[in-house]
C-alpha cells in the first residue's frame, strides 16, 4: 500500500480551545488469528451489488482442507448476514450447518451435527453486506461529471477487510485461488485481478461477468471495481498493461501507462521472476483517503486519481514524481507482497520496506534528472523522527489485533524499513543484494515469508555475514549515534575515534542500546571512501587523504553523525564542496542534533547562511523546509517570529528572484519545484512581493484559466488560500461547489481548509461535516485545519465525534484524532490526548496517541530551550 503523507514535522499557531467531548466505551481488541484447523483452498464468488442501495448480496463457496477433526468452522466474517450455510464432504452429501456471529471478534462459525473428519470439502455460503462510504471493504465513491453525480464502486482489503465482501480465512499466511463473477449494468465495466472470461446477459439486462481465475494468494489482494469507466492498454513484456479511469479520465493516464511498461521491464530482471498475470491494470478512483494512496491488489492497483493522473492544465513536476513513486511502488508490491507475502503482519514492513525502497531505485535509474538519490535523507528524517521517541517500536514487531495491524503501516514499517535496506544493499554491494533477491522469489513464490528467509537468501549471495546486523536494526528500535572525534592527519591519511551512543529526543540519560553499525567514511578531495562496522561500541578508522572528514559518506547508514566541534568546522567552511547528498545530510544532522540539544543550534544556522547560491534545489530546498519548521515553532510569538521571517526573507528572497516566477525553457525540473518551495514558504514568511505577484496571478487565473502555468498555479492559490478573507474565502467556495472535475474540486476545498484565519478554520470545520464536499473530503480537510490549529481541529473532531467517524475509514480511527493533535505545542494537549486514548482506544491499540503525546511535548520543550538560542543568534547576525 501507499500510505499519504501525513506532515507530522509541520508544526503550527498555537492557540486553545476547550474540548466538549463526551468520553465513550474503550473498543474491544479484535483478535485476527483463526483456529488451525481448516485451510481454505479455492474461492468461487457471485456478488450482485446494488449501488445505489449501498448493499449486496453474495454467494461463495470455498473448496477447503478439514486438517484436524472438528465439528465447527470458523472463518473471517464482518457486517455480513447469513442466509444459508451448507458443507458437502468430498463424495459425500451437503450438511447443514448452524451459524454463529461474532462481530466484536469479526468470525462466523458453522457448527455440524457430527464431527468433521480431515478431508477435502466444499462450503457454500449465502449472505448479504453493505457498500460503504469510506475506503475499506466493497465501497462507493460518488462524484461529479458535466451529466450530474455518478457512483463508481472498488473494493480496498489490506488489512483485514476481505471479511468485509467475502467470508474468508482472512489473515495472509491462508493463500487460495479465486473464481469471481459480479452481475453489473449492462452499461458499466467490471474490473477484478483476472481478465474477463465470460460475459453472459441476463434477464433483467444486467450482464453477468467472471474473470479468470487467480493466482494462489492471500485474500487482502482481491479486487473487485465497477463504473462509468474507460480502460487504455498498452502491451510490454508480453503483459497486457492497463489503466482504468471514470469516463473521460484516460487522456490523463498516458504518463503511468507508459512509465509502467518501462518499470515492468526493469522489475522482470531484476527480481528475476517474470510477472506472473495475463494483465496488470492501474485502476485510478476519484476521492481520497486517510489511510493509504495506492494498493497493490494482484493484477489490479488501485490508486486514488491525485497520485496517478496528470491533468495538464494543474499537474505540477511533484505529482509527475508522486505518479512515478505511486507506480513503481505498488509495482514492486507485484512481487514483494503479492507472489512473496509475509506470513503474519509482524513482518510486514518486508512488504512495505522493499516497495519503498523500490519506488526510489527505480527513480533514480528511469528518472536520473530528477536526482531522487538525494532524497534519501528526508527518508531518514521521517523515519527518525518516528524512531527518536519512547513510544517507537522494532521494525519487526508482534500484532496481535486488526487495529494493530492498521497501526504497523507507519514511518517505522516504510522508511525505516527502506532505510535498512538501502544500507545492507550498501554493505554487501547491489549486485550481491540482487541475486539474494533473486533466490528469495524463486524459492518463496506463491508462499510466505518471515524476515530471516530474506537474510538467509542474501547472506548466501553475499557471502558475507547479514543477519546478527539486520537484526539490531529490525528487531530493536531506535536510532544509532556516531560520534566522531577529533580526525588527526598523519602521514596522508586521516585517523578518527568513532563511537557509538544513541540519538533520543525524550531519553537523552537512558543508556544507548547497541547496534552494529556499517559506516562509510571520505575526506573532501579523496577518491576512495573507507568502511567499517562499528560494533561494542567504539571503531578507530583510518581513512584515505588528509582533507576535512565526511562520515556516513553518501549518506546510506541510519544513524545520526555528531562531529567533535574541530571536525565540524573543517566541514562547515567547506560545505560548499561537499557532495550534495552529504550537504543535505549535514544539515539534517546539524538540524536534529540541534533540535535535540546534542550540538549548538548555530550549527544548522551557519550552515544555512553559507549554503552556496548555486547549491543543488534540493539542498536550497531543505533550507526552506527548515527555515518553515522554525517559523512554526515560533508560532503565534509575533515580535520573535517576524524576527526570524525578516531573516528568512532576506536569505531566501534573492533565492526566488535569481530563478524567477516563470521557467526558463531548459531548466532542471528539480528547479520547478524548489520555485513552488520557494513561493509557499516566501509567502508564509509574509513577504510582500511574493504575496503580491500570487495575488496578481490568483486574480489572472480567475479572468482567464490557462492564464497561469499549471507549475505555478497550485503555489499561487496555497499561498492566497492561506492568507484568505471573507470575500476570498467565499468565493473559493463558489468555485469549489460548482467544479465539475473531481481532482480540481477536491483540491479547492483543501484550500477552504487551510485558511490560517480563526474564522475562516472554523466555517471549514463546519463546511467539512457537511454533505457538500463529499464523503471522502471530510476527514482531509479537518485535517488540513489541524496543520495550522491542531487544538482548534482536534477539539472539534472530538466535540462531533459521531459524525466524524461515519467519515473516517474504521481502519484510521484509532490514528486519526491523535494526528489532529500531533503539531500542538499547547501544553493542555497531552492531557487531552491521553484522556481520549483512555476512554476510546482499546490498550494495546495507543500508539499512535501517545507518539502525539511525545511530538507535543517534545515542542514545548525545544520551544523553551532553543528558541532562545535562534534569537541569539539572529541578534548576532541581524543587518
Ligand atoms: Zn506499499
Amino acid at each position: 500500500m501507499q500510505r499519504r503523507l501525513i506532515a507530522t514535522a509541520v508544526l503550527a499557531l498555537a492557540c486553545s480551545f476547550p474540548a466538549a467531548a463526551a468520553p465513550q466505551p474503550a473498543r474491544p481488541a479484535v483478535t485476527t488469528q483463526l483456529p488451525r484447523t481448516a485451510v481454505p483452498r479455492h474461492y468461487d464468488i457471485a456478488i450482485t451489488p446494488d449501488a445505489a442501495a449501498g448493499t449486496f448480496a453474495g454467494k461463495v463457496t470455498i473448496t477447503l482442507d478439514v486438517t484436524q477433526a472438528t465439528d465447527t468452522i470458523t472463518l473471517n466474517a464482518a457486517d455480513l448476514a447469513f442466509t444459508r450455510a451448507t458443507l458437502t464432504p468430498a463424495g459425500g452429501t451437503a450438511l447443514a450447518g448452524g451459524t454463529r456471529v461474532d462481530a466484536a471478534a469479526q468470525t462466523a462459525a458453522f457448527t455440524f451435527a457430527r464431527k468433521l473428519a480431515p478431508g477435502r470439502y466444499k462450503l457454500a455460503l449465502d449472505y448479504t453486506g453493505i457498500i460503504g462510504t469510506q475506503a475499506v471493504g466493497l465501497f462507493s465513491l460518488d462524484y461529479a461529471t458535466q451529466d450530474g453525480k455518478k457512483r463508481a464502486l472498488y473494493t480496498q482489503f489490506e488489512n483485514s477487510d476481505a471479511r468485509r465482501m467475502i467470508p474468508s480465512w482472512d489473515e495472509p499466511f491462508y493463500k487460495a485461488t479465486f473464481t469471481l463473477a459480479a452481475d453489473v449494468p449492462a452499461a458499466e465495466m467490471a474490473v477484478s485481478n483476472m481478465p474477463v472470461k465470460s460475459r453472459t446477459t441476463l434477464p433483467d439486462g444486467r450482464v453477468r461477468i467472471a474473470f479468470g481465475q487467480s493466482p494462489k494468494m492471500s485474500t487482502y489482494l482481491l479486487f473487485f471495481g465497477q463504473g462509468d469507466f474507460e480502460r487504455v492498454t498498452k502491451q510490454a513484456e508480453g503483459t497486457e498493461l492497463g489503466v482504468v479511469t471514470r469516463r473521460g479520465g484516460s487522456s490523463q493516464a498516458a504518463f503511468v501507462l507508459n512509465e509502467s511498461a518501462a518499470i515492468l521491464k526493469e522489475y522482470n530482471d531484476y527480481f528475476g521472476v517474470r510477472y506472473p498475470l495475463p494483465k496488470l491494470d492501474n485502476v485510478a478512483a476519484p476521492g481520497r483517503s486517510q489511510f493509504f494512496g495506492a494498493m497493490e491488489n494482484w493484477g489490479a492497483i488501485f490508486t486514488f486519481e491525485y497520485a496517478m493522473l496528470l491533468d495538464p492544465a494543474i499537474s505540477t513536476q511533484h505529482d509527475r514524481q508522486e505518479a512515478f513513486a505511486t507506480v513503481a511502488h505498488e509495482m514492486a508490491h507485484q512481487w514483494f507482497g503479492d507472489l512473496v507475502t509475509m506470513a503474519w503482519w509482524d513482518d510486514l514492513w518486508l512488504n512495505e520496506g522493499f516497495a519503498s525502497w523500490m519506488e526510489n531505485r527505480m527513480m533514480t535509474r528511469l528518472h536520473p534528472e530528477w536526482k531522487t538519490a538525494l532524497n534519501v535523507v528526508s527518508v531518514h528524517d521521517r523515519a527518525m523522527l518516528r524512531d527518536s521517541v519512547a513510544t517507537t517500536h522494532p521494525v519487526i514487531q508482534h500484532v496481535d489485533t486488526v487495529e494493530q495491524a492498521s497501526q504497523a503501516f507507519d514511518d517505522i514499517t516504510y522508511q525505516k524499513g527502506e532505510s535498512v535496506i538501502r544500507m545492507l544493499e550498501n554493505y554487501v554491494g547491489d549486485a550481491a543484494w540482487r541475486d539474494g533477491v533473486r533466490a528469495y522469489m524463486q524459492k518463496h513464490k506463491y508462499g510466505n515469508t518471515v524476515s530471516n528467509d530474506l537474510w538467509a537468501s542474501i547472506e548466501k549471495a553475499a557471502g558475507k555475514p547479514v543477519k546478527s546486523i539486520a537484526h539490531d536494526f529490525t528487531l530493536q528500535p531506535g536510532v544509532p549515534l556516531v560520534r566522531v572525534g577529533a580526525p588527526v592527519c598523519t602521514n596522508g591519511d586521516t585517523t578518527v575515534l568513532l563511537t557509538q551512543g544513541e540519538y533520543s529526543r525524550d531519553q537523552p540519560a537512558r543508556k544507548p542500546l547497541a547496534w552494529q553499525v556499517p559506516v562509510v567514511a571520505q575526506t573532501l578531495g579523496a577518491t576512495t571512501q573507507a568502511r567499517t562496522v562499528v560494533a561494542k561500541g567504539q571503531a578507530t578508522l583510518t581513512v584515505p587523504g588528509c582533507g576535512a572528514l565526511v562520515v556516513n559518506a553518501g549518506q546510506n547508514g541510519y544513524y545520526r553523525t555528531l562531529y567533535s566541534p574541530q571536525a565540524f568546522d573543517a566541514l562547515s567552511v567547506q560545505f560548499g564542496r561537499l557532495a550534495p547528498v552529504d550537504q543535505l545530510g549535514l544539515l539534517s544532522d546539524s538540524w536534529a542534533l540541534g533540535l535535540a540539544g546534542l550540538a549548538p543550534v548555530d550549527n544548522l544556522l551557519d550552515l544555512a547562511a553559507g549554503t552556496p547560491e548555486g547549491a543543488e534545489p534540493q539542498v536550497l530546498g531543505k533550507v526552506t523546509d527548515i527555515f518553515m519548521q522554525i517559523h512554526a515553532l515560533y508560532g503565534a510569538d509575533s515580535p520573535r517570529r517576524q524576527r526570524f521571517d525578516d531573516y528568512a526573507i532576506a536569505r531566501l528572497a534573492p533565492v526566488l528572484a535569481r530563478i524567477g516566477w516563470d521557467a526558463d525553457s531548459g531548466e532542471a525540473e528539480t528547479v520547478a519545484t524548489l520555485r513552488a518551495d520557494l513561493i509557499e514558504a516566501l509567502g508564509a514568511f509574509g513577504h510582500a512581493p511574493t504575496l503580491g505577484e500570487a495575488q496578481r496571478r490568483y486574480l489572472a487565473l480567475q479572468r482567464e484559466p490557462g492564464s497561469v502555468p499549471a507549475a505555478l498555479r497550485q503555489p499561487v492559490m496555497a499561498v492566497v488560500a492561506r492568507n484568505n478573507d471573507v470575500p476570498g474565502w467565499a468565493a473559493l467556495r463558489v468555485a469549489a461547489k460548482t467544479e465539475k472535475t473531481p481532482m480540481v474540486k477536491d483540491q479547492l476545498y483543501m484550500l477552504l481548509a487551510s485558511a490560517e484565519d480563526r474564522g475562516l478554520s472554523e466555517r471549514a470545520l463546519e463546511l467539512a461535516l457537511t454533505d457538500e464536499p463529499g464523503a471522502t473530503n471530510s476527514a482531509a480537510m479537518v485535517r488540513e485545519v489541524a496543520r495550522h490549529a491542531p487544538e482548534l481541529a482536534f477539539d472539534f473532531a472530538l466535540a462531533n465525534m459521531a459524525r466524524m467517524n461515519t467519515r473516517i475509514d474504521e481502519s484510521s480511527r484509532s490514528r486519526f484524532f491523535p494526528s489532529l493533535a500531533a503539531a500542538s505545542g499547547d501544553p493542555a494537549m497531552a492531557g487531552k490526548v491521553q484522556r481520549y486514548a483512555a476512554a476510546n482506544l482499546a490498550e494495546g491499540s495507543r500508539r499512535d496517541a501517545e507518539t502525539a503525546v511525545a511530538e507535543i511535548n517534545d515542542r514545548i520543550k525545544v520551544r523553551q530551550d532553543r528558541l532562545p538560542e535562534i534569537d541569539r543568534w539572529l541578534l548576532r547576525h541581524a543587518k
